[in-house]
């Protein structure tokens, strides 16, 4: 197994469509997915910083938390694994009779898994207590070094500033915070939140925005959660197939296709106005399409 991050692959893609030509809107898609097939997209940016804090602190043992079909597990796992740390993941929901694979190929490389009910993972602070010597990851790399590896995203499009919108999927919000606190001041971001009615989440970015001098417009939208988060109705595997023939575009059933379905309908419904400069930033999570039966897919 190699380190090998393909930064060179990452690249924006310039969709053209008849809904764009219509409102005179441009879309770009930064495509962070290329990054790596496991690690994908915004994994690595926000765990980065964390992973060199564990090292500096002499750490042996990197922990976090996560769902069974957590990218941010197999992307703590893997990057331990490469970085020579030990990991834990602990998991939301007693361990079901078949092992989804996320966390098969998490145990594949070297993670330790520890299930935990659903109860009991709302309190991580009782976790923690737990165990010793270990340095705690947040579930989804929440917090301010997430955040500030996050602000490295925007750097990898050939002229960032350009855009009057970016969007984006947001999970934990770490991502989202990076991408406010890297962007030009008058630049429009929107967030596409994965959970059904997770009002929270204005608070947590904030939290992350403080002390920063922040100006940017920002928003979170809670409509485009297909029935809620990681669900995946037939009306969402019929898009992803569309948006794979129209564009060439893969996308994942959890994130990117939901905020890729909000873009196109923000700009048809014109809250995202004519004549706007939209960039799309592609997350990656396609490792989570494994989950799916085989041909639900044609990508
Ligand atoms: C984890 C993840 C997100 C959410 O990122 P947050 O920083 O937690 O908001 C979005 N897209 C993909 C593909 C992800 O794996």
């Amino acid at each position: 197994m190699k380190y090998i991050l393909h930064f060179e692959d990452v690249c924006t893609q310039t969709i053209k469509t008849d809904w764009l030509l219509q409102n005179q809107v441009s879309l770009d898609v930064l495509r962070i997915d290329r990054l790596h097939e496991i690690i994908s997209g915004n994994k690595w940016f926000k765990l980065q910083y964390y992973l060199q804090k564990a090292k500096e602190n002499n750490y042996d043992t990197i922990a976090t938390f996560g769902g069974a079909y957590s990218n941010h597990i197999i992307a703590t796992a893997y990057l331990c694994k490469l970085a020579g740390l030990k990991s834990i993941g602990i998991i939301r929901g007693e361990a079901a009779l078949y092992m989804p694979h996320t966390l098969e190929q998490a145990l594949n490389l070297g993670m330790r898994l520890i299930h935990v009910s659903r109860a009991e993972f709302k309190d991580a602070g009782r976790i923690k207590e737990k165990f010793k010597n270990i340095y705690w990851i947040n579930e989804g790399g929440y917090g301010i070094a997430g955040a500030k590896g996050a602000k490295q995203i925007l750097s990898y499009c050939d002229d960032p500033g350009k855009y009057s919108h970016i969007i984006c999927s947001v999970g934990s919000g770490t991502m989202m915070a990076g991408i406010i606190l890297s962007a030009k001041n008058d630049q429009i971001i929107f967030g596409i939140s994965a959970m059904k009615g997770n009002r929270e989440l204005v608070h947590k970015i904030k939290a992350l925005l403080d002390n920063e001098s922040v100006n940017n417009p920002y928003r979170v939208f809670h409509d485009y959660h297909f029935g809620g988060y990681a669900k995946h109705p037939p009306s969402l595997m019929l898009y992803m197939n569309e948006v794979w023939e129209q564009h060439q575009l893969p996308t994942d059933i959890v994130y990117t296709a939901k905020a890729f379905y909000a873009t196109e309908d923000l700009i048809k419904n014109r809250i995202i106005p004519q004549k706007s400069d939209v960039l799309f930033i592609h997350s990656g999570g396609l490792q989570g399409n494994l989950s799916l039966p085989p041909k639900t897919l044609t990508f």
